[in-house]
């Protein structure tokens, strides 16, 4: 098969590596790639944002098969222009993926679906939304419709707070258009994980859940980021919760989108709340892989990715078992100094080749560039180092040496990922 995959990020290597292994594969591009993907694929100077660029590029490549990784395509209607030319894609239309581009359009399906999610209301206008607020009280969290780089949501402790978001949103504009309309929520509390289902409009295979960390600081402190690491499997991810998952969350959505004519491919990432009994809430939907979530998902997976993805496009995903690792997959990230505020470009990276050589680890780039023959950082998040091992504590391990080989004055990583997970195998 000659394959496709869009975006440029630690996701879209994690994809490209595992594809690169499928003996089904001819040829691979990314679009627009980074100097990791480079040695899986060839990378092709095409924005994930260039719909007609994209499509004409698969067009004119015979490519088999678009891999979709970043949203954004996705709620642009990517995989629409390619199915309009018969070209196979792996993601899904512009109105599934309103799941993820609009909180509203997802919170209104869900209830219609009878899938267990947090009591909300949708407001185009202050006043009602404050008038939800003085009624249902504080914590409450507030949330812009639209996409705002995940930075839409609010928590607010008090009524006060809450107010101050909606203004911010509704008469600030802070948001623009995506803050104009806001869900607002009941504050829900539990333990949170990301579970992934692959999907073909009809059927549904379960993947496997991760747990990541958003906060910059150590012990989950500080702003939040697009994701400082991840590991799989998560421990609060039983099987009684991923089979309430599936029956409760994942299969009604799946079943319910297909009934209202919007049928879901691609894969589906829930957002979950579990409960101290077990007990599984829908926080969110997103409508690909999370970044750096796909990074273990991609160490932990045994089976042929080519074969997962291609059954989600071609509606054959009945046929498709895949395996995964027992052991514990982790990533860390490296960001570069001063993320997620300003920070410096360009910074010089060296022995990335050491890291990447050591037994079970595989050092992913999420933002990298080759200037001449030195690897550099081009972006926040420039590397996931990833290391299996047989515990959360020796994946661990193994993901720091790692870090340690690799010498990159102008980068940091949070030094305790996974800390939840190492907590309870010390007990
Ligand atoms: P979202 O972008 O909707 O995933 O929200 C970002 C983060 O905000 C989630 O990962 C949760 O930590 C938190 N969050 C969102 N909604 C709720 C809620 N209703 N109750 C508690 N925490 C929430």
């Amino acid at each position: 098969m000659k394959v496709l995959v869009v975006g440029g990020g630690g996701r879209e290597h994690a994809l490209c590596w595992a594809i690169a292994k499928s003996p089904r594969l001819n040829k691979l591009w990314c679009a627009p790639g980074n100097a990791g993907i480079a040695d899986s694929a060839e990378c092709v100077a095409i924005s994930d944002s260039d719909i007609n660029g994209l499509v004409k590029f698969a067009a004119d490549n015979a490519v088999d098969l678009v891999v979709v990784g970043p949203e954004a395509p996705l709620v642009a209607g990517l995989v629409d222009a390619l199915d309009a030319v018969g070209i196979k894609s792996f993601g899904c239309s512009k109105a599934a993926a309103q799941l993820e581009g609009s909180k509203g359009f997802m919170k209104d399906m869900v209830a219609k679906f009878g899938v267990p999610s947090a009591a909300y209301g949708r407001f185009t206008t202050p006043d009602d939304a404050r008038a939800f607020v003085e009624k249902h009280g504080a914590p409450i969290v507030v949330k812009t419709d639209g996409l705002a780089a995940g930075k839409g949501v609010t928590i607010c402790q008090t009524v006060d707070e809450a107010f101050a978001a909606i203004d911010e949103c509704m008469v600030g504009g802070k948001f623009g258009d995506a803050g104009a309309e806001l869900v607002i929520e009941e504050f829900m509390t539990g333990e949170e994980a990301s579970f992934f289902a692959v999907c073909d409009g009809e059927n549904v295979i379960p993947l496997i859940a991760a747990q990541d960390h958003k906060a910059v600081g150590e012990g989950d402190t500080g702003p939040n980021t697009g994701g400082m690491g991840a590991y799989s499997p998560a421990p609060v991810f039983t099987q009684s919760v991923e089979d309430k998952v599936m029956e409760q969350i994942i299969v009604p959505t799946v079943k319910g989108m297909a009934a209202e004519g919007h049928p879901f491919k691609g894969v589906l990432f829930a957002g979950l709340m579990i409960d101290d009994a077990g007990n599984p809430k829908l926080i969110e939907y997103n409508i690909r892989f999370g970044d750096p979530e796909c990074q273990v998902l991609m160490t932990r997976l045994k089976s042929d990715m080519l074969d997962i993805l291609d059954g989600a496009a071609t509606g054959k995903l009945d046929t498709v078992k895949p395996e995964w690792h027992d052991e514990t997959a982790m990533v860390v990230v490296m960001a570069a100094k001063g993320y997620p505020g300003s920070y410096e470009k360009g910074t010089e990276i060296r022995n990335v080749a050491d890291a990447d050589a050591m037994d079970k680890v595989k050092v992913l780039h999420a933002g990298t560039k080759m200037d001449g023959d030195q690897l550099t950082a081009t972006g926040g998040r420039v590397l996931g180092v990833t290391a299996r091992g047989t515990s959360v504590t020796e994946a661990q391990k193994r993901a720091y040496e790692a870090v340690d080989a690799i010498n990159w004055p102008g980068g940091f990583c949070r030094r305790d990922i996974g800390w939840r997970a190492i907590a309870r195998e010390q007990k």
